[in-house]
C-alpha cells in the first residue's frame, strides 16, 4: 500500500460512510497503524481492505474527519480544488462586493473541509483550525488561498491557538503578508472595525449578517435593545434604517468599546447607548419599554450534557423578555448551540410564552446564512437557528 498511515473499519460499523457522514468515531475502529499521531492523514479501509475515505486522524471521540471518499491524493491541489469551489459558491451568493467584504470563505464540513474555518474580512483571511490535521496542512491551505484569491487578498493569519485541543499546538500569526488591526471591513453597507488579534473568534459575528439585515426592515422608528451586541452589527442595522435609538448591552466592557468604535465609524452615535451589565440579570427587570429586542447569546450548551442546563437558560431569558416588551413589540431571539435543534429551539420559545402568559406570534424563522452551508450528510452542521415573534 502506498500510504504509511490506515485506519480499518467494524463492517458493522460502515453504514454511517457510506452514508458520506464526515466522521468516523473511534469505537468503529478495529485495527490501525502501529503508530498513530494527532493529525495524521489516514486512508480508511472497510473489513476487506479496500480504501474508502481519507481523512485526518486524532485520538479523540472523533477519530476520523473523512476529507474524501475517494482513492486521491490529499496534496496542495487538493486543498486548492476545496478552496476554489468554496470561493466559487460565495461568488455566487454576491458577497464579494463593494458594499460587502465580509463572508466566512470555508466553513468546515460544509465545504468539505472537516476541521477548518476561514473567515474573510476585506482582503484578509483568518484561517480557524479545529483538527490538528487541518493544522498540520496549514501551509498548504494558506497556499491555495492566495492562488485562488490573487489580488482579493493581502494577508492571511492564523488564529488557531484557542480552537486546538491544546494551547501550545499552535502560535497565532501572519502567514502571508501582513495587516495592521483594527481594519476596516464593510457588511451590507455598514462599516465595522475588525481585530481578529484580541477580538473574539476570528474578530466578527458573520453569521448573523442576514439577520442585521432583517432587522433594517422592522426598525424605522423604533426603539431597540441589542443584548450580547458584542461589536455591535444589530444596533447599527436598526440605527441605519431610521431607529429612533438603540441600546446595546454586553457583559464585556471590550465588546462595548468595539460598538462604541462601530457607531462612531458609520457617524451614528446620536440616538445610541451603550451598557455593560450582565443580560440575564438586566431583562429580569428592564428599566425601559422597548418596541423591539434582540436576545443573541453565547451558545449556552457547547455539549449534549449541558443540554437540558441550557434549555432553561434560554427559557429564562426569553420568559422575561416577552413579559415585559410592549404589546405589538417584536423579540429577535436566537441560539447558536448546536446540540439545541430547531424543533427544540421553537419547544423552548413556546415554554417560554406559556410562561410569560402572552400572546406570541412567529413572524420568521431564521438560520445561518448560505455562507455557512450545511453538508447534507452531516446534519450536525446547522447550529445557529432563530425566530422573530410579536407578542401582544
Ligand atoms: N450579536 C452579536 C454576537 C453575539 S456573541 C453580533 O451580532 O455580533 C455573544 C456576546 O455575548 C459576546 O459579545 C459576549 O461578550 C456576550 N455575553 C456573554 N455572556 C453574557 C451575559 N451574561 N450578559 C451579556 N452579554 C454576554
Amino acid at each position: 500500500m502506498s500510504v504509511e498511515k490506515y485506519v480499518q473499519i467494524n463492517k458493522n460499523k460502515l453504514h454511517s460512510i457510506q452514508r458520506r457522514h464526515p466522521w468516523i468515531f473511534s469505537g468503529a475502529i478495529t485495527h490501525e497503524s502501529e503508530e498513530m499521531f494527532d493529525g495524521d492523514l489516514v486512508t480508511v479501509l472497510n473489513h476487506q481492505e479496500q480504501i474508502i475515505a481519507k481523512g485526518h486522524f486524532q485520538h479523540a471521540t472523533i477519530a476520523v474527519r473523512i476529507l474524501t471518499f475517494e482513492d486521491e491524493p490529499i496534496n496542495g491541489d487538493f486543498f486548492k480544488r476545496k478552496i476554489e469551489n468554496a470561493v466559487n459558491l460565495r461568488m455566487d451568493q454576491n458577497l464579494f462586493r463593494k458594499d460587502n467584504s465580509i463572508c466566512r470563505l470555508v466553513h468546515g464540513e460544509g465545504d468539505g473541509l472537516p476541521g477548518l474555518i476561514v473567515d474573510y474580512y476585506n482582503k484578509v483571511a483568518i484561517i480557524q483550525c479545529h483538527s490538528i490535521g487541518m493544522h498540520k496542512a496549514i501551509m498548504e491551505i494558506k497556499d491555495a488561498l492566495v492562488a485562488v484569491l490573487k489580488d482579493n487578498l493581502i494577508a492571511v493569519y492564523n488564529k488557531s491557538a484557542e480552537t486546538l485541543p491544546d494551547r501550545n499546538i499552535s502560535t497565532d500569526g501572519y502567514l502571508f503578508g501582513t495587516c495592521e488591526t483594527p481594519h476596516i471591513a464593510i457588511e451590507n453597507g455598514i462599516n465595522y472595525e475588525i481585530d481578529w488579534v484580541n477580538g473574539q473568534k476570528t474578530g466578527f459575528f458573520i453569521d448573523q449578517r442576514e439577520s442585521r439585515s432583517l432587522l433594517a426592515k422592522y426598525a424605522k422608528g423604533k426603539k431597540v435593545l441589542n443584548t450580547f451586541c458584542y461589536s455591535g452589527g444589530f444596533s447599527l442595522s436598526a440605527l441605519n434604517a431610521g431607529a429612533t435609538l438603540a441600546h446595546s448591552l454586553d457583559s464585556s466592557k471590550k465588546a462595548i468599546d468595539l460598538t462604541e468604535n462601530n457607531v462612531r465609524l458609520n457617524n451614528l452615535e446620536e440616538n445610541h447607548k451603550s451598557i455593560v451589565a450582565d443580560a440575564m440579570n438586566y431583562m429580569k427587570d428592564l428599566p425601559e419599554e422597548y418596541d423591539i429586542i434582540i436576545l443573541d447569546p453565547p451558545a449556552f450548551a457547547k455539549h449534549r450534557n449541558k443540554r437540558h442546563q441550557a434549555i432553561q437558560g434560554y427559557k429564562r431569558l426569553n420568559a422575561h423578555t416577552i413579559r415585559q416588551i410592549r404589546p405589538g413589540g417584536i423579540i429577535f431571539t436566537y441560539s447558536c448551540s448546536q446540540v439545541v435543534d430547531k424543533q427544540l429551539f421553537n419547544n423552548t420559545i413556546i415554554a417560554a410564552a406559556i410562561e410569560a402568559g402572552r400572546e406570541v406570534r412567529i413572524l420568521e424563522q431564521l438560520h445561518q446564512p448560505a455562507d455557512h452551508p450545511i453538508n447534507a450528510f452531516h446534519p450536525e452542521g446547522e447550529y445557529l437557528k432563530g425566530l422573530v415573534i410579536r407578542i401582544d
